[in-house]
């Protein structure tokens, strides 16, 4: 891979989706979230073996709302393993990523971790475990993405928690069901606290790196066990981009998470991880660029997990 000039390649998407950019609408749900300049862009790759490249914004700083659902899955796994599928399933949705009904049909077990209530209830495994829950997320995040200053935007957390009815209805009904076992308030404050971490597109890109890394980061260390890691890229295949999932995975040919604030990462094992940014979002809550961004990396790189 180190022929591949991957900087050129970054810089043609960038000015290759420009025309996209005033496409979709930002999310107006968290209000906070609605200020954002909309027309922003950012990609960048970092490489198993540490190259980073990066074009667009990408100094710009969002949250990483449902993008933080892979760290918290990754945190609970290190402390439940597979006991954690007790309590959250491994399916693709098929339903939005807020959806009660389907929660209420399948008494209170979330379908997987990457919809709202899968994540609340990893949340809770976590609260349970983790004297300070908001403090080690962001260490996690400093640690691994190499910015020791990696902050929460306190604005947008506490716009997230003023406006948390459905996601607390999820956290209630679950209760209900006997799979929720902190208070429902409690845990959703630090869901919403690690939704509103902020990075920039590298840092994200650097901060998930081990995803490619076989589970390890950049200095060997394991976050993940290589099987648990695997396990992860899975899950995130089938179900990391809400009721998209299938689409995206028929356009990009990557495992990748994507989140309401316009952010999306893409895992290529064993090659990078590639962070790309762009506010406005389609139907789904997805990025209409970021989304654009990641299938023409596809194919100008010809790469694919398959
Ligand atoms: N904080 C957002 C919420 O709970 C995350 C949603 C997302 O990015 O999908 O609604």
């Amino acid at each position: 891979m180190s022929q591949i000039d991957y900087q050129h390649v970054l810089d043609e998407i960038t000015k290759e989706v420009q025309p996209l950019l005033s496409q979709g609408k930002v999310a107006d749900y968290i209000p906070a979230l609605a200020e954002v300049e909309p027309n922003q862009f950012a990609i960048a790759i970092h490489t198993v073996d540490g190259q980073t490249y990066c074009a667009g914004d990408c100094s710009a700083r969002f949250t990483i709302q449902s993008v933080s659902k892979v760290m918290t899955l990754t945190l609970a796994l290190q402390r439940y393993g597979d006991e954690l599928w007790q309590r959250v399933g491994k399916e693709p949705s098929g339903t939005a990523f807020n959806s009660l009904t389907q929660l209420e049909f399948e008494q209170g077990i979330p379908r997987n971790p990457f919809i709202n209530a899968g994540a609340i209830v990893t949340c809770d495994a976590l609260y349970s475990r983790l004297s300070a829950p908001m403090h080690s997320m962001l260490e996690s995040f400093r640690q691994l993405s190499g910015n020791a200053q990696v902050v929460i935007d306190k604005k947008v957390a506490n716009s997230e928690y003023e406006f948390r009815h459905r996601n607390a209805a999820m956290g209630h009904l679950m209760k209900s069901f006997g799979n929720f076992n902190n208070e429902v308030d409690d845990v959703l404050w630090a869901y919403f606290n690690f939704c509103a971490i902020e990075l920039n597109c590298v840092e994200l890109a650097k901060a998930y790196n081990y995803l490619a890394n076989q589970g390890k980061d950049a200095n060997g260390q394991e976050v993940l066990s290589a099987r648990q890691n695997k396990q992860l890229n899975s899950l995130l295949f089938t179900s990391g981009l809400y009721d998209a999932a299938g689409d995206f995975g028929y356009r990009v040919g990557m495992p990748g998470k994507s989140g309401v604030s316009g952010t999306i990462l893409a895992v290529l094992p064993n090659q990078f991880t590639v962070a790309v940014w762009a506010p406005r979002l389609n139907s789904y809550g997805n990025s209409v660029a970021g989304i654009a961004a990641l299938e023409r990396l596809s194919q100008k790189l010809d790469i694919s997990i398959f």
